[in-house]
């Protein structure tokens, strides 16, 4: 098999014969997929394109080994989270794929799962590229947002209370155990299939202040909203919302929101909001069968200047570690 016959074969799922590609979520046509020099797209009027990259390479983002279905269905659902995160739709993904030879049931299992989640977020795989070296993979996605509902990092306000959705830390703690035969499928999905927010996110464009994907961590994470408005984000460290699965499982309940604080593959939203809106956006949320909490408030920038501080329930400081994952620390 070449080059051209594995992309036919495998990553033409989107691509009708006549060259038009299947639907999109946002409801823009997709004039050229997959087999020219570029794909076309046409744009609504009043939209913005969003445009995200995420790369995923073996033994640095998944285990080494793991099953071929599950990076795929990954690397789409964490793309997809930062169109979420910024309130956009789903129009489309390109895929730059390397792989180290062709292994027809790898490729096989791969294109399947990605062809899966694919359809399920009405997202067509619209073009790429293909290499050969060590296994890694890199995901464009693009999605659009009416002008005015793009939901960015600035935009928070003194005041404003900061929600999450989802629960925190499951992630991390499956991570951690992939490997034991004693962990709960639930907390292992979550690891594997995180849920992206884009129903969640189309609201939060309309209400929320500002707001971001947590995939390294709130603590981490949080402090780029308070950066990015110079103010310090206070979390309350016995509001973060945790699973039934994270709490029934070999941790105690204190070491459980420890690691929700600082671990990184949740892939839930973190925003900013006027309070008054919270009760609005909560029944919103809800309807979609989306749980949202309350884990702290926005205050004016400390005056020692950090920008994240964790208290716990009688107002005290905690010690903490806002560091997240960074690829390159020492
Ligand atoms: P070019 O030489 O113009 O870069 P390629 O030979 O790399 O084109 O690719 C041929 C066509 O196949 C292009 O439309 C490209 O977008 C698409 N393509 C290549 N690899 C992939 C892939 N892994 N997934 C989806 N489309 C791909
Ligand atoms: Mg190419």
């Amino acid at each position: 098999m070449n080059e051209f016959d594995l992309i036919r074969r495998y990553f033409c799922f989107s691509t009708s014969d006549n060259g038009l590609s299947a639907k999109t979520a946002s409801g823009e046509s997709i004039s050229l997929g997959v087999g020219d020099d570029c794909a076309l797209v046409n744009l609504l009027p009043g939209h913005q394109l969003a445009i995200t990259t995420d790369t995923l390479v073996n033994g640095v983002h998944f285990p080494e080994g793991a099953d071929a279905e599950l990076i795929a269905r990954r690397a789409l659902r964490v793309n997809l989270s930062d169109l979420a995160a910024m309130g956009a739709t789903p129009l489309g993904f390109q895929l730059a794929l390397t792989i180290p030879e062709i292994d027809t049931t790898w490729l096989e299992k791969f294109s399947t799962g990605l062809a899966e989640d694919a359809k399920k977020f009405q997202c067509p795989l619209i073009g790429g590229d293909t290499t050969r070296g060590p296994l890694s993979i890199t995901i464009t996605m693009m999605g659009t947002v009416e002008k005015q509902n793009a939901l960015r990092r600035k935009g928070a306000s003194a005041g404003d209370i900061i929600c999450v959705s989802g629960t925190l830390g499951d992630a991390i703690y499956a991570l951690e155990q992939l490997f034991s035969d004693s962990l709960d499928e639930y907390l292992i999905r979550r690891y594997w299939l995180p849920e992206p927010r884009i129903q969640l996110g189309r609201v939060l464009g309309a209400k929320a202040t500002a707001g971001l994907d947590v995939s390294d961590g709130i603590l981490q994470d949080v402090g780029h909203i308070a950066r990015a408005n110079r103010l310090t984000a206070c979390v309350e460290f016995h509001n973060i919302p945790l699973s039934r699965s994270l709490l029934s499982s070999n941790i105690t309940e204190a070491n459980a929101r420890r690691i929700a604080l600082s671990g990184g593959d949740d892939y839930e939203l973190c925003f900013t909001i006027d309070e008054c809106v919270f009760a609005e956006v909560e029944k919103q949320a809800t309807e979609l069968g989306c749980r949202i909490s309350k884990i702290g408030r926005m205050l004016p920038l400390d005056e020692s200047g950090e920008a994240v501080i964790c208290v716990d329930l009688g107002g005290n400081r905690l010690p903490i570690k806002t560091a997240g994952y960074d690829h390159f620390r020492k």
